[in-house]
C-alpha cells in the first residue's frame, strides 16, 4: 500500500544555528516493547492508550514530510518496532522513497525477537542493515536484563537476517557486574559471524527502578581493557551515527563505542527524532519538543506542518549535558528511552 500527498511549494532544508544539517530522522513507531531491559523501562511500565498513536498513514505522511526536506536516512525504532501492528505496510510505502532515490537508507533497530518473521521481508522492501541489540548471549543473564526474554529467540532472528541478506550491526549496553566480563566474548561472537559490534554507555533516561550508578560502567574502562587483550586501531569508519570505530586486529572485525558521557559528541550530531505522537524531539538528551500532531491534523497539505518543523529545528540545542556520579544519581530526563526512539 501506498500513501500519497499532495506535492507542496519545494520547501527548504533543516540547518540547525548551529550550521548543522538534518538529514537523519528517527521515528519510535511505538512506546510498546516485548521486553522491559532494566536499563530501559520500569518492570510496570504504563505504556500510551493506542489512541493516542499516530496511524501509519500518518507516520508515512510525517516521515515523507521529512524526505521532501532533506532527510536522507530514516531509522525506525521504539519501543520494539516489529511489535507496532502493521509495521510492514509502513515498511513497504517507505520503501518507495528508496525506489525513487529521494532517500539513501531506510534502516531499523530492533530487539530481534520478531525478526525470523520479518527478515525476508524487509529485505524485500531494500532495508540493507539493520541493528540487533543484545547485551548478552547467556540465555539465564538475558532473561534477567530483559525480565523475560529469550536469547534464543533473538539468535534465531539474527541468523534469518542474514540468511535473508542483511547487515547485521550488534548494539550491547555495557552493564557494571552484569556483562562487562563477557565483552570480549561478544566481540569474537560478532565478528566471527561477520558482523560489527558497538558498545553502548548506559544513558539516564527515564526512572527505571534501579540506581544509574549502580549501572554504569564508561567505556574508557572496557575499552583500556580490551585493549589489555586485543590490538584496537583506530580508524575512520562512519555510519552517519555517533560510534567511534576501532578494527580489532586479532578478529579483523570492526567495534564501535557510543560515549555520550565520557566523551561529547553532539557538535556533528544531524538528527531528529519523532515519537509514535507526533512530537519531534530536537535532541535526545533535552526536554524542548515540539508538537507536529497538530498541524499535521490540521490541514490536508503540508505547508503548516514544514513551517512548525522549521521552527522546532531553529530551537536545536548544541548539545545534551548528561551526567552520572554520585551527586546526579536521578534521571536526566523524566523520559525513557523507549519513548524518544534509541
Ligand atoms: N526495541 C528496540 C531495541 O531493543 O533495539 C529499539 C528500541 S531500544 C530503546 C534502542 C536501544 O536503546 C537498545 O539498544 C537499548 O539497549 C538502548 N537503550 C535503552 N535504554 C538505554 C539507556 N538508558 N542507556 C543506553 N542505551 C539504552
Amino acid at each position: 500500500m501506498e500513501f500519497e500527498r499532495a506535492a507542496s511549494v519545494h520547501p527548504a532544508p533543516m540547518i540547525d544555528p548551529f550550521g548543522r544539517t538534518i538529514s537523519y530522522l528517527r521515528v519510535s513507531v511505538t512506546d510498546r516493547c516485548d521486553f522491559r531491559c532494566v536499563y530501559c523501562m520500569a518492570e510496570d511500565m504504563t505504556f500510551l492508550p493506542k489512541a493516542d498513536l499516530l496511524t501509519l498513514e500518518e507516520l508515512d505522511r510525517l516521515c515523507s514530510a521529512f524526505i521532501v526536506k532533506g532527510v536522507r536516512k530514516l531509522r525506525l525504532t521504539g519501543g520494539e518496532p516489529l511489535v507496532r501492528r502493521g509495521i510492514m505496510t509502513l515498511v513497504q510505502a517507505l520503501s518507495r522513497h528508496l525506489r525513487d532515490g529521494t532517500l539513501d537508507e531506510l534502516t531499523l533497530t530492533t530487539n530481534g525477537s520478531q525478526l525470523a518473521k520479518h527478515a525476508g521481508e524487509l529485505a524485500a522492501c531494500g532495508v540493507k542493515r539493520i541493528n540487533v541489540s543484545l547485551d548478552t548471549l547467556d540465555a539465564d543473564k538475558f532473561r534477567a536484563i530483559t525480565r523475560w526474554g529469550e536469547v534464543d529467540k533473538v539468535l534465531a532472528g539474527i541468523a534469518a537476517a542474514q540468511d535473508a541478506g542483511l547487515r547485521v550491526k550488534i548494539n550491547a549496553v555495557a552493564l557494571k557486574g552484569v556483562n562487562d566480563d563477557e565483552i570480549p566474548h561478544l566481540v569474537e561472537w560478532a565478528h566471527g559471524r561477520d558482523m560489527d559490534l558497538t558498545i553502548i554507555e548506559v544513558m539516564p533516561l527515564g526512572d527505571v527502578g534501579e540506581q544509574r550508578l549502580d549501572q554504569y560502567l564508561p567505556l574508557s574502562m572496557v575499552r583500556a581493557r580490551l585493549a589489555q587483550r586485543y590490538t584496537l586501531d583506530d580508524i575512520d569508519y562512519r555510519t552517519g551515527g555517533p560510534a567511534r570505530y576501532v578494527r580489532v586486529k586479532e578478529t579483523g572485525g570492526r567495534l564501535g563505542f557510543i560515549t555520550p558521557l565520557t566523551h561529547n559528541f553532539c557538535e556533528s550530531c544531524n538528527r531528529v527524532r519523532l515519537t509514535c505522537t507526533g512530537t519531534l524531539y530536537m535532541c535526545l538528551g533535552q526536554e524542548d519538543a515540539a508538537d507536529l500532531r497538530t498541524p499535521l491534523r490540521a490541514s490536508e497539505g503540508n505547508d503548516l506542518l514544514y513551517a512548525t518543523i522549521d521552527e522546532a529545528i531553529t530551537r536545536k540545542p548544541k548539545g545534551h549535558d548528561f551526567v552520572i556520579d554520585r551527586r546526579h544519581q536521578r534521571p536526566a530526563l523524566a523520559r525513557h528511552m523507549s519513548v524518544t526512539g534509541g
